[in-house]
Formats: C-alpha cells, sequence, structure tokens
C-alpha cells in the first residue's frame, strides 16, 4: 500500500502487523479442507496526514458480499438495539422516507415498516437481502456508489434520513460511498452512521477487529474528513458501546459540530490518535494478549481440560488465526447462524456446530469469540455453571468467569 485511500499522502506508518489469515467470512465446506486456501496479509497502517487507520484492499466488497454468511437478525441484542434507534430518530426527525445502506436481513428497517413509513433497503448481498424482503421489506441488491445514490433518489426522492450501520469502514472507496451518501440524503435531511470506534480498539486492545473487510478504522477526526470528503459535514456523534465502542455520527449536507464532537476530538488528542504517539506500543499490548490466551489454551489441554468456543464471528477468526489455535486447543465452536454449522473456521479449520451441544458435552471451559456481547451472552451462557463450566473472555485481557 502505498498512499492513503483518504487524503493520497504516501506517509503511511505500520501500526500492528498481524501476518497472512483467510479471509474471515470464507467458512470452509467439508470438501473444502483439502483444497488450497489463499491467505492475505493483515497490516494496520496509519495516515500521518489524515490519520485514517487502514489495511491494503486486498479482497474486493465484491467478492466479500456477494454471498454473504452474517445476519444481522441473530444477534437478538443487535435487533433491539436498531429497534431503539429507530423509536428515538423516528420520533426526533418525523422522516417519510428512510433509506438505509447495508441493509442485511431487515433487522432495522423492518421497524420502520412497522411504523407505517416508506423506506428502502440498499443490501449487496442477495442472499441475506432476500431474507429482509421476506420480511416485507423493501431492498434494491447494490453497492451504493454515487450512480446508485443518484438512481435511487431519482426514483424514490430524497431521504430524510440515510442510515449505514457497519459499513463505513466496509467499503475501500470511502469518497465514493459518501458521495452515494449525499446523492441519497435531502438537503435537509440526516445522515446516520455506526462505525466501530478507533479510540476503543487501540484502548482495549480490539484487535481482532481488524480483518481484510474493514478496510479503514475510525477516529472522529478521520471519520470527520471522509464525510467532508464526499460532501457530508459531521454535525453531531454519540459514543455507543456496540462492538466494544462504537462512534454514531451524525451528518449533513451543511452545518457545524457540536459540543459533543469538539468533546470527543479532544479525547482522541489526549489519547494521542492525532499524532504517532498513541499507536506506539499496540503492537506489544497485541503480543500480550495472544501470549496469554495460549498459555491458558496450552495449560487447560496438558490438564486434560475440554474448551470450546462460542460464535464463530469475523473477529473470532482474526483472533484464531492470529494466535495460531487449532483443534488441538479448541476442540470446536458453536454459533446461532445455521449457515455456518457443518462448516470449518477459515485458516484455522475448526468445526462449527449448533449451540445445542455444549450442554450435551459440559465442557470445562467456553472461550467466548463475541466478546463484544458479553452481556448477552454471559446471561445466555448461565447453564454453563451447572456442571462448573466456566466462560473464558479473551479481549480486552484474558479473564476466566
Ligand atoms: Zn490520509
Amino acid at each position: 500500500m502505498t498512499s492513503c485511500r483518504l487524503c493520497g499522502s504516501a506517509d503511511l506508518v505500520g501500526v500492528v502487523d498481524l501476518g497472512a489469515t483467510p479471509p474471515c467470512e470464507l467458512f470452509l465446506t467439508a470438501e473444502q479442507l483439502d483444497e488450497p486456501e489463499l491467505t492475505y496479509p493483515l497490516h494496520l497502517r496509519v495516515c500521518t496526514s489524515c490519520w485514517l487507520a487502514q489495511i491494503p484492499p486486498l479482497i474486493t466488497p465484491e467478492e466479500t458480499f456477494t454471498e454473504y454468511a452474517y445476519f444481522a437478525s441473530y444477534s437478538a441484542s443487535w435487533v433491539e438495539h436498531a429497534r431503539k434507534f429507530v423509536d428515538s430518530a423516528v420520533e426526533r426527525l418525523k422522516p417519510s422516507f428512510v433509506a438505509e445502506v447495508a441493509s442485511n436481513d431487515g433487522y432495522l428497517l423492518q421497524h420502520v415498516v412497522e411504523r407505517g413509513i416508506r423506506c428502502l433497503g440498499i443490501e449487496p448481498s442477495a442472499n441475506v437481502g432476500q431474507a429482509a424482503k421476506e420480511k416485507g421489506v423493501p431492498t434494491l441488491t447494490a453497492f451504493l456508489t454515487p450512480q446508485t445514490g443518484a438512481a435511487v433518489r431519482a426514483e424514490h426522492g430524497p431521504a430524510d434520513l440515510v442510515v449505514a450501520n457497519n459499513v463505513y469502514a466496509h467499503i475501500p472507496d470511502v469518497v465514493g460511498f459518501t458521495e452515494g451518501l449525499r446523492a441519497l440524503v435531502a438537503d435537509d435531511g440526516w445522515v446516520s452512521i455506526e462505525v466501530q470506534h478507533l479510540l476503543t480498539l487501540m484502548e482495549l486492545n480490539q484487535y481482532d477487529t481488524i480483518y481484510h473487510e474493514h478496510f479503514q478504522y475510525y477516529t472522529v477526526a478521520s471519520a470527520q474528513r471522509a464525510l467532508a470528503s464526499g460532501g457530508l459535514t459531521l454535525v453531531d456523534v454519540e459514543l455507543l458501546p456496540t462492538h466494544g465502542g462504537s462512534i454514531r455520527l451524525w451528518a449533513r449536507p451543511s452545518g457545524s459540530p457540536s459540543d459533543r464532537v469538539l468533546d470527543v476530538l479532544a479525547r482522541e488528542k489526549a489519547a494521542g490518535l492525532h499524532d504517532l504517539s498513541g499507536y506506539a506500543g499496540f503492537a506489544d499490548r497485541v503480543a500480550r494478549v495472544r501470549r496469554d490466551l495460549l498459555r491458558f489454551l496450552i495449560d487447560a489441554a496438558d490438564e486434560g481440560r475440554t474448551v470450546v468456543g462460542y460464535g464463530a464471528p469475523g473477529k473470532g477468526n482474526t483472533l484464531l488465526n492470529h494466535c495460531g489455535i487449532r483443534q488441538d486447543l479448541l476442540a470446536y465452536t458453536v454459533d446461532r447462524n445455521p449457515y455456518k454449522h457443518g462448516r470449518f473456521t477459515p485458516g484455522t479449520r475448526i468445526p462449527i456446530v449448533a449451540p445445542e451441544r455444549i450442554a450435551q458435552d459440559r465442557p470445562d471451559y467456553v472461550l467466548v469469540l463475541p466478546w463484544n456481547l458479553r452481556e448477552e451472552l454471559t446471561a445466555q451462557l448461565s447453564y454453563v455453571h451447572e456442571w462448573g463450566g466456566r466462560l473464558v473472555f479473551p479481549i480486552p485481557h484474558l479473564e476466566v468467569v
């Protein structure tokens, strides 16, 4: 990678190099276990001009998202999060047309449909978008580009509210995508974007959220520049606990930043993320997380204790691959998504089975890979304690509960 995708600067500095791993959503079928598997470097760098943290765009979104394994509705807490957002946004903004980019399986827009408000989802994965249509959510199978945005505007009119959650990191063409948002939104409308916050990623060692689908990692400062590149102004920001720490950016075609924006910018500056100081030392902390987890798993194996995984999220695959964990250390992992059952984790080839297996096998430890859903999963997995089993959280540092 020779230049920054946002500002074009050639001054990119390495933050952490996680080695080479396969794409994290490419779960293998049994037949594929005998086939070669491609891996791609996973090296996070930060631009010292605009401070956008980024990885090289080695896998195109077209390769990843044409048939996608992620269905948002499998997370009850995520659906509830979306419902609360719709409730408050509709109350406050009273939109008559809502557009959502990367609308997935209709987990969010279903709440807009329920309220009788006109909406349109724009979702590139046909298999995921089909699930939305079955819920009664109008869905266009497309990637957002300036052209798609203009075509939707021409056909449906400008949107009073454009929602783009968990997608702003997934698009290598940040500028084109932002221009697409600008094309969708009315001149006096609102764009609401949720994306992981680099501040919490760095502070809480969430290095496993670095994977090939996430091309860039935002501070509010770099997000502000990215929005401006496509003609949008950041006017407000909320800090959210989702995904271990996210920002909800509120942008408009014109306006000025609120005090909350200035406050978060000041926190980022204090954390050293607007210069190189905050990025130094991150690679050492990542190495520590890896050693602690491996030590725990090796000791458990030596003591004859059983360890199984919970969840097969994308981030789990960064962690498993970076740590070099194979089936001798983690017998299997379970997932609620039936699409993944009978498949194997990319690279590490750990079998994925249905969650019921845990109660049957009564393992000594359950390693929780989607640690961001800690509260939800601690409640869901409370039955593990019935046989003296314990939950293990690898991030921000190893904890056995
Ligand atoms: Zn830059």
